[in-house]
C-alpha cells in the first residue's frame, strides 16, 4: 500500500464509489455552477473562458465560452475532435496561456488576473505538467529530472515521499540514466513522477500516452489511477483514447471550443459511442 501522510485523503465515496456507482450518466446539457464552486473542493475552473487566435478572416474561436469545474481528488479525462480546444483549454488552466476573456482559477486564486511572475511562482509550487512530448532535460539523469521542480524552488525534496514515488513508477534502477537511454514508457513514467514529486495541487497532462505503445500507455496511465485514487491527487488529462479516458472517473468532451456533453465513471464503450456522435 502506498502512504502519503500529508496528501488529503480522499473521502469514502471517491475511493468507494467507482464500482458502486451509477451506470454512466450523460447529460446533455452542462451548466454553470459558478456560485456553487467551493474553494474546498474545487480545484481548478475555467468561468466563461475564451481564447482567439489572429484577427479578421485568420481569427480562430479556440475556447468559447467554457465554463468548467475540477473537483479535488478527482481525474477527469477532456476529449473531443481534434481542434476542438482540448490543448488550448489545458495550456490556459495550467497558466501556460492567457484568455482572450473569462476567468481561471486555480483554487480561490484567479489568475487570469496574475502578472507573468506570480503566475511563474504558481505554476512552479502548486501545479504539475505532464506533456505528451515527455519534456525531459536530455542531460539530466532521471532522479535529476524527477527533483528538478524542487531544486528549481530552492527546497529539498521530501525523502520519503519521493522514495515512493520513484517505487510506485518502478524506477528505482534507472534513476541514473539520461531520457536517451530509457525506452518511451520510462521516460513519460519520470516525467509523471516528476509531476508529483512536489505533491502539486493539480496535475495536467496533454495525451501523457499519446506517444507510448499501448503496454506501456497502460503502466502510465495505471500508475495516475493511483496517484489519485491512493495519493488523492488531483489529475485533468486531455486524451482521444477511449479506454485511457475510462480510466479517469469523469470525461468532459469539447468541440468547436465549447463543453457539449460530460460523463461520469465512463466505460471506453460508452465513451466511443458519445465520440461516434461527433461524426469523425
Ligand atoms: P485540440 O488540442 O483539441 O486539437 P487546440 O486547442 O490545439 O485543439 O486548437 C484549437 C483551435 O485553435 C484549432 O483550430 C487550432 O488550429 C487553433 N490554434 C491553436 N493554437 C493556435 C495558435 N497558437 N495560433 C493560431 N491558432 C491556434
Ligand atoms: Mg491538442
Amino acid at each position: 500500500m502506498l502512504r502519503n501522510p500529508t496528501a488529503r485523503r480522499p473521502t469514502a465515496p471517491e475511493i468507494g464509489g467507482r464500482a458502486g456507482r451509477d451506470p454512466p450518466l450523460v447529460s446533455t446539457c452542462v451548466t454553470a455552477t459558478t456560485e456553487s464552486a467551493s474553494s474546498t473542493t474545487v480545484a481548478a475552473r475555467a468561468v466563461a473562458a475564451s481564447k482567439v487566435y489572429g484577427s479578421g478572416e485568420a481569427e480562430v474561436r479556440a475556447l468559447d465560452g467554457v465554463d468548467v469545474e475540477f473537483e479535488r481528488g478527482r481525474f477527469t479525462a477532456i476529449m473531443g475532435p481534434s481542434g476542438s480546444g482540448k490543448s488550448t483549454l489545458m495550456h490556459c488552466l495550467a497558466g501556460l496561456d492567457r484568455l482572450t476573456s473569462g476567468q481561471v482559477f486555480l483554487g480561490d486564486v484567479d489568475i487570469s488576473k496574475l502578472s507573468e511572475k506570480q503566475l511563474t511562482i504558481v505554476r512552479r509550487d502548486r501545479i504539475g505538467f505532464v506533456f505528451q512530448a515527455f519534456n525531459l532535460i536530455p542531460t539530466l539523469s532521471a532522479l535529476e529530472n524527477i527533483t528538478l521542480p524542487e531544486s528549481l524552488a530552492g527546497r529539498k525534496p521530501d525523502q520519503a515521499w519521493l522514495d515512493q514515488v520513484i517505487r510506485t513508477v518502478g524506477l528505482q534502477d534507472r534513476l541514473k540514466h539520461r531520457p536517451s537511454e530509457l525506452s518511451g514508457g520510462q521516460q513519460q513514467r519520470v516525467a509523471v513522477a516528476r509531476a508529483l514529486a512536489s505533491r502539486p495541487e493539480i496535475i495536467f497532462a496533454d495525451e501523457p500516452t499519446g506517444n507510448l505503445d499501448s503496454k506501456s500507455g497502460a503502466h502510465v496511465l495505471e500508475f495516475m489511477r493511483q496517484a489519485v485514487t491512493e495519493f488523492g491527487q488531483t489529475i485533468v488529462m486531455v486524451t482521444h483514447d477511449p479506454s485511457a479516458a475510462s480510466v479517469a472517473d469523469r470525461v468532459v468532451f469539447l468541440a468547436d471550443g465549447r463543453i457539449v456533453d460530460e460523463m461520469a465513471s465512463p466505460s471506453a464503450d460508452a465513451i466511443l459511442d458519445r465520440l461516434k456522435r461527433f461524426g469523425d
